[in-house]
């Protein structure tokens, strides 16, 4: 029997945990606006608060609320703005946002609907009607979350699959080119799984899958790093925030923990167990550069590593 764990655990896809109180953020230059809204939710939700536009959006990415009351005229930014942008990024667009406004025009209606809101409500506000709507989108915001969720998991081995993968790569892109900090990508691809399905049989084939993927998933990593399936018998770990030597050392302990594993691989030129090889490379992004170096260069590696008989990890920095 397979010793596989489901991994689908809140927190393994960011911004995606259910927490057990709604977070909201209320955001208003006058703070006896913010102090009416508060009194309505503080009982049920944690409730952020932002008095300008930099703040609400500086709150947004530090504390992911699930949902945002956004007060439309501000003084230097404005509403709008700051849905535009806050829709303008991955990290925050799926956070839906409900204008709080005085001036209830069909024509500022539209223009807040067209930047992306959710819905609207007039000041000064009924306790009653703002709970309700904001119930109704947080019920949407978490459906939304748990599918996004489901469609970011690998079916058989149940971690995060190759397009969540793609997305973290392109923001953790960014994350480190604006840090100016090195990102490392891990390549693991199984050595010589045709001949373990061939022998074993694809079922067999299947449940060796699930156990590399749990070890992999299951070590010991930092809080933005990520493990995933990216196809077939390779899978991919990303690391930000780690130089070459940091990622050199993880990969070497990934793959001491599957040969650990000890699968017995009776077909294998190399070795009586399921082994690994693995390819990594480190960059810091910068401007001109893209993601598809860095992919390019670990998938090098890990050529290098099967060329250098498998089984071992082959790593570099790219300048
Ligand atoms: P190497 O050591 O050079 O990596 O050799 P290999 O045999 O591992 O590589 P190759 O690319 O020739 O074969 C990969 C095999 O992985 C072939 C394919 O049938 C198998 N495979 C891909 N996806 C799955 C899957 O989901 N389940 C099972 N059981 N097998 C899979
Ligand atoms: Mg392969
Ligand atoms: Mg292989």
């Amino acid at each position: 029997m397979s010793e596989f764990k489901p991994l689908l655990t809140s927190g393994l896809i960011p911004g995606t945990a259910v927490s057990e109180r709604p977070r909201l953020l209320v955001v208003d230059d006058q703070p006896v606006n913010i102090q009416a809204l508060y009194q309505v939710f503080a009982k049920d939700s944690e409730v952020f608060m932002a008095t300008n536009g930099q703040q609400a959006i500086d709150v947004c990415r530090q504390k992911r609320p699930d949902l945002i009351l956004l007060d439309v005229l501000m003084p230097d930014m404005d509403g709008i703005e700051v849905c535009k942008i806050l829709k303008a990024d991955t990290e925050t667009q799926n956070i839906p946002i409900i204008f709080v406004t005085s001036q209830d025009s069909p024509e500022e209606e539209t223009r807040g609907l067209e930047v992306g809101a959710v819905d609207f409500i007039t000041k000064p506000v009924n306790p009653a009607v703002v709970r309700a709507r904001v119930n109704t989108h947080l019920t949407l915001k978490m459906q939304s979350d748990a599918l996004r969720a489901l469609a970011s998991i690998d079916g058989l081995t149940r971690i995060p699959n190759r397009r969540f993968f793609d997305e973290r790569l392109n923001a953790e892109w960014r994350a480190c080119r604006r840090a100016e900090s090195s990102l490392s990508l891990i390549m693991v691809d199984v050595d010589h799984f045709k001949k373990y399905n061939d022998h074993y049989g694809h079922l067999e084939g299947d449940n060796c899958l699930k156990r590399v993927a749990n070890s992999l998933a299951e070590g010991n990593w930092r809080g933005r790093d990520l493990a995933a399936r990216y196809g077939g018998e390779e899978f991919v770990c990303l690391m930000p925030d780690t130089d070459l030597a940091g990622a050199m050392s993880k990969a070497e302990s990934l793959r001491l923990q599957v040969e650990s594993l000890a699968m017995p691989h009776a077909e294998s030129p190399d070795a009586a167990c399921v082994t690994i090889s693995v390819g990594l490379a480190t960059i810091v992004p910068s401007e001109g550069k893209l993601e598809t170096l860095l992919l390019g260069a670990a998938d090098e590696q890990l050529y290098k590593a099967k060329q250098a008989g498998r089984n071992c990890v082959m790593g570099v920095a790219l300048v």
